[in-house]
């Protein structure tokens, strides 16, 4: 039906009837019912004309250059917490940068990494904002304020403020392939992502960063409502219902510090507590949130920070105040709870990648290639790694007390029909060939294993003295298995 033949007053009502529905279009994207695409909220577009955002909604915001300039001056003067770098490039080729902070930002630790995305979509612009006053917050406060100095000397903060700058400056939801990139990811119901040659390169940047960096948990930031999302995102009939993903208390949790932290989030009509599990919304394929979860370890919650996808820039002020606290604590909280550790080969000492879980849980949490170290929100009871008899063990974990749990697993005899992967400090230790026996050089073999035996029960002794060590002069409350 054509609008224009509409009478003022059924327009009127039209218009309040819109504005009256829920915010679900503007937000992570959904079922938009409008016919263009899905640009945008269905309840504030469809009477305007184009376009949408104008020069006077954009005035106050960085433009992408601006931004970038103000990356740059961000590493330059706060360089001793933090380094500047790209993870590839929009369609249009501009970098996609992202501000590492930490005390030492140029170095591998066993500590715990956690990403924040800003402006997935193009037509919400505040995440972008609020990053870079996130950033420039930490730097200020380090070593003056004690949230501020826990978090960069106990954390790998990563910060991509904006992954979809091309959308930015076209002012629409899409990148510039007209993609809606948090609809771009492969989804583990419907195949319909699965073509790699069809994935927008900001998504395989994000993808290819994710194997990469390793990160324990993360955040993007979205505008149109004011909740905290957690997964699922969708479900496999592709009703409308709450569906949680294995970890479903540990994400509510997560969700709830954001909220409880925020200025109003939780007092939120429309959602119990200010949070909800993404399905229950509504459901959506092709998410970042959920392929996070399920393909990186990394536990991803899909923030909606601002009830306006782009309120006028004078309110991003208030809107970074109402933030500030729930981003702060909820970096926080990845120190303050979990259990985090390393895993070791009780022959080697060696760090190994192996993997930890939770009994009756179905996920795993990968441990780092360089330090054999995991970090997971709640507390691991098995750890395991091919070619090594795997561990459990149970812990008491107390409220807001972090725990410190290292395994060291004995090898099963099978390892050596396998290739073990190799971590930084390591090596391919592949010395079965080392000892030909020839019979007549017998007496030889058994005397040398004799020696070895000796060597290798003085070695083992030194190896627990220093494991023990490093566990008594562990910060964390420390538990070994
Ligand atoms: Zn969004």
């Amino acid at each position: 039906m054509a609008i224009s033949r509409l009478q003022p007053l059924f327009l009127l009502l039209l218009l309040r009837a819109f504005t009256s529905l829920p915010t679900q279009a503007a937000a992570r994207g959904g079922q938009d019912p409008s016919e263009d695409g899905g640009h945008g909220s269905f309840s504030r577009n469809l009477l305007e004309d184009k376009p949408r955002i104008t020069e006077e909604m954009a005035r106050g915001y960085m433009s992408n250059a601006e931004l970038e300039t103000a990356i740059h001056a961000f590493g330059s003067r706060c360089s001793n917490i933090s380094r500047v770098y790209s993870i590839g490039k929009s369609v249009n080729h501009f970098p996609l940068w992202v501000i590492e902070i930490s005390d030492k930002p140029r170095e591998r630790e066993a500590e715990p990494a956690f990403k924040f995305i800003g402006n997935v979509h193009g037509d919400e612009p505040v995440g972008r904002e609020v990053l870079m006053r996130l950033a420039n917050w930490l730097c200020d406060n380090y070593l003056k304020d004690p949230l501020a100095t826990l978090i960069v000397e106990n954390i790998h903060l990563h910060i991509l403020p904006a992954m979809n700058p091309d959308g930015f400056t076209l002012r629409w939801r899409g990148n510039a392939n007209n993609i809606d990139l948090n609809r771009d990811f492969p989804d583990q119901f419907f195949s319909v992502n699965n073509d790699v040659n069809h994935r927008q390169p900001e998504t395989k940047a994000i993808m290819d960063w994710v194997k990469q960096e390793h990160f324990t948990a993360s955040a993007s930031l979205h505008g149109g409502a004011l909740v905290a999302n957690y997964p699922w995102d969708g479900t496999r009939d592709t009703g409308k219902r709450y569906y949680g993903c294995p970890d479903d208390k540990i994400f509510k949790h997560m969700a709830s510090v954001y909220s409880q932290s925020h200025y109003n989030m939780s007092l939120s009509k429309e959602f119990e507590g200010g949070i909800t599990n993404g399905a229950f919304w509504y459901p959506i394929y092709g998410g970042m949130q959920d392929w996070n979860y399920i393909h990186g370890g990394c536990f991803e919650l899909t923030l909606e920070i601002s009830d306006t996808k782009w309120p006028k820039a004078a309110e991003l002020p208030v809107i970074w105040e109402h933030n500030r606290m729930s981003m702060l604590n909820l970096l926080a909280s990845l120190i303050k709870s979990g259990v985090h550790g390393r895993i070791f080969a009780a022959d080697t000492g060696r760090p190994i990648p192996g993997s930890v879980m939770i009994m009756g849980i179905d996920s795993k949490v990968s441990a780092g290639r360089t330090f054999g170290d995991y970090h997971r929100i709640v507390a691991p009871v098995v750890a395991s790694m091919r070619g090594f008899r795997s561990k459990s063990t149970r812990i008491v974990l107390e409220q807001d007390q972090a725990v410190s749990l290292d395994f060291i697993l004995d090898p099963d005899g099978t390892r050596e029909q396998m290739k073990l992967p190799q971590n930084d400090w390591g090596c391919h230790c592949n010395n079965h060939k080392l000892f030909h026996i020839h019979e007549s050089h017998l007496w030889m073999y058994l005397l040398t294993m004799s020696l070895l035996l000796t060597l290798y029960v003085l070695f083992k002794r030194k190896m627990a003295s220093r494991l023990l060590t490093y566990r008594i002069y562990s910060p964390r409350r420390p538990v070994a298995v």
